[in-house]
């Protein structure tokens, strides 16, 4: 940690840090400058150490140099997590496509879109059984009816099941029907979800929230992970800003800066990230050239009277052309899909 203090600082208020430091139990070491002293703080930096030493009088700001996130932080394991269950395997070479609609309507509906889907090359089958609606008043999802239907179609075609769970105390009852825990977007920062997913043991797809920073991010993977659960799936599904063209704004450039600061498999969620079914197969390939570990996609047979995000999502058939030209792509990055 770099203590810098202001240009203007006393000579008192340097020695005062110098020891506030120290009863941290951190070395200080002082750099005076023609202009500035900053005080180095040599040591393992803790959690509330900046909070501590940012009110200290002359100091001007606090500059952690280790990532707030350590048990997510590739600063602490630089080999890559691979997060495998079922059919499903995301982090290795191998990119993964997660399809599916983004509400479970019915048994047949569930069951006979997984087989195509795993016919066309899936290796996950998403489908939401409770949904976070905007409205109150908009389909909320058939909950545990949707989830016996999704366990109908993993035992139909092998494909491993990713479903939301949007709060704590129904986090045993999803883990009994799911293989991966959605947390979304709407719920990334509640805390006692995540914890509940972390306890759970099951692997987790983590989605970043429409406003969150990547640190509130990664400190929000950093929940689940504490708990002593590593499967644990960072995905990028759009932000909100001043643009109304798309529904999101879709950050590519989040793919590589994640890869650099932690170990975690990075999905994209082009489908919320636009909003608009023709803008999803471009967005699959620039986020597989950007380094995507998995796609996660919204699929229905008649999007046109899907009950739910009808507009982003896309059609088994267009599906299938998505897969061909992101094999290509996968190829052009060392990658197989
Ligand atoms: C979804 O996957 O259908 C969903 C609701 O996603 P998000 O939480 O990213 O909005
Ligand atoms: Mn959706």
């Amino acid at each position: 940690m770099i203590v810098v203090m202001k240009s203007d600082a006393t000579a008192e208020q340097v020695e005062h840090m110098t020891a506030h430091i120290a009863s941290l139990g951190l070395t200080p070491q002082v750099i005076r400058g023609a202009h500035q002293t900053v005080i180095a703080a040599i040591g393992e930096e803790r959690a509330g150490m900046t909070e501590a030493l940012e009110p200290g009088e002359g100091v001007e700001k606090v500059l952690p140099i280790m990532a707030p996130y350590k048990r997510a932080s590739s600063e602490l394991k630089s080999e890559r997590t691979v997060v495998k269950t079922r059919s499903l395997e995301v982090g290795g070479t191998r990119i993964a496509v997660i399809a599916g609609p983004c509400s479970v309507e019915s048994e047949a509906q569930i069951v006979g879109i997984a087989r195509k889907l795993k016919e066309l090359g899936a290796t996950g089958l998403r489908g939401g059984a409770f949904k976070p609606r905007t409205s109150p008043y908009s389909f909320q999802g058939h909950k545990e009816e949707g989830l016996k239907m999704l366990a109908a179609a993993r035992a139909e075609t092998g494909l491993a099941i990713v479903t939301e769970v949007m709060a704590p105390e129904h986090v045993p009852m999803v883990a009994e029907y799911a293989d991966v825990l959605q947390i979304g977007a709407r719920n990334m920062q509640n805390y006692q979800l995540l914890q509940a997913v972390g306890d759970s043991g099951k692997p987790a797809l983590l989605k970043r929230g429409m406003s969150a920073t990547i640190d509130e991010f990664l400190l929000a993977a950093e929940y689940i992970l504490d708990r002593g659960n590593p499967n644990v799936m960072l995905c990028e599904r759009g932000i909100r800003t001043y643009e109304d063209h798309t529904r999101f704004t879709l950050p590519l450039a989040t793919v590589p800066y994640l890869h650099e600061k932690s170990h975690l498999p990075v999905v994209v969620d082009p489908s919320h990230g636009t909003g608009k079914a023709r803008l999803v197969p471009p967005m699959c390939k620039a986020s597989i050239a950007a380094g995507a570990d998995a796609l996660i996609i919204e699929v229905h047979d008649d999007p046109e009277h899907a009950v739910s995000d009808g507009s982003q999502t896309i059609t088994p058939a267009v599906f299938g052309q998505v897969m061909a030209q992101c094999r290509r792509i996968a190829e052009a990055v060392d990658r197989s899909l």
